[in-house]
């Protein structure tokens, strides 16, 4: 699978996710009574957070497999709805090609953080 393809599949199933919760909450709004309740019906406010939650994750939890940097904004480009916009051809932050296979990253544990060794000690 190309990171481009696992960047979409996440961005379509978080996409229908909002939806649904969108719809959900227009649902519950219309039936909701407001005899009975004061303020929000419980599964639209429900339904408003995962919403909610579904915005924040497309804004910030897209992430390059390769540098773990944000994408979000950058994938959010209108031009394809279902994929990631083939204008897109690298990440910003790493270079990485968006249409090279998963299994070829290379896994980096974390070797940007080199060890410091902390403050200099002071002798005797
Ligand atoms: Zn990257």
């Amino acid at each position: 699978m190309r990171i481009r393809d696992h960047l979409a599949k996440k961005r379509r199933i978080v996409f229908l996710t909002a939806f649904v919760c969108w719809l959900v909450f227009g649902i519950a709004g219309f039936m909701g009574s407001p005899s009975k309740h004061t303020g929000m019906p419980p599964l639209m406010l429900l339904a408003f957070a995962g919403f909610m939650g579904c915005v924040f994750f497309m804004l910030f939890g897209l992430r390059c497999p390769n540098c773990k940097n944000n994408l979000g904004y950058a994938i959010q480009w209108p031009t394809s709805f279902w994929g990631i916009s083939d204008k897109l051809k690298f990440c910003p932050f790493c270079g990485v090609e968006l249409d090279k296979e998963m299994k070829d990253l290379r896994t980096r544990p974390s070797s940007l953080s080199e060890t410091r060794g902390g403050p200099p000690q002071a002798d005797g």
